[in-house]
């Protein structure tokens, strides 16, 4: 059983974020310390705690985060584009444990990453 972290507080309002999306599956909220002038976490409602921990099971949710995080770039007018991130465990610079992709936009990116 995944340990509750902080993203579950998030989904279940016990304390606040600036949601921007929600549906059965996904809830979407600005990040508290943004990396770009958009910057949006897209995370599962299920606590998968990281990508590597995912099962095929979990296939159509995955692709539902996706096309979530799509469909946010596209209403945050992020037309010249966006890049999206999930960091995975330690080496992957992941702080939460609770699945997430990042949309950053609204200005250029670089590469490779740091
Ligand atoms: O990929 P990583 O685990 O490092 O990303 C976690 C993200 O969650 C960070 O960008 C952090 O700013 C964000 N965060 C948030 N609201 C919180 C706690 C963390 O937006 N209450």
């Amino acid at each position: 059983m995944p340990t509750e972290t902080i993203f579950s507080k998030i989904i279940n309002r016990e304390i606040p974020a600036d949601i921007v999306y929600e549906d059965d599956l996904s809830l979407a909220f600005r990040d508290v310390n943004p990396q770009a002038p958009v910057h949006i976490l897209v995370i599962p409602k299920q606590p998968i705690p990281m990508v590597a921990d995912a099962v095929a099971a979990d296939q159509s949710l995955l692709g539902h985060l996706l096309l979530v995080a799509a469909q946010i770039a596209k209403a945050e007018g992020l037309a010249k584009g966006f890049r999206l991130v999930i960091n995975n465990g330690e080496d992957g610079g992941q702080s939460v444990p609770h699945l997430h992709v990042h949309i950053l936009g609204g200005r250029s990116m670089q590469w490779p990453p740091g």
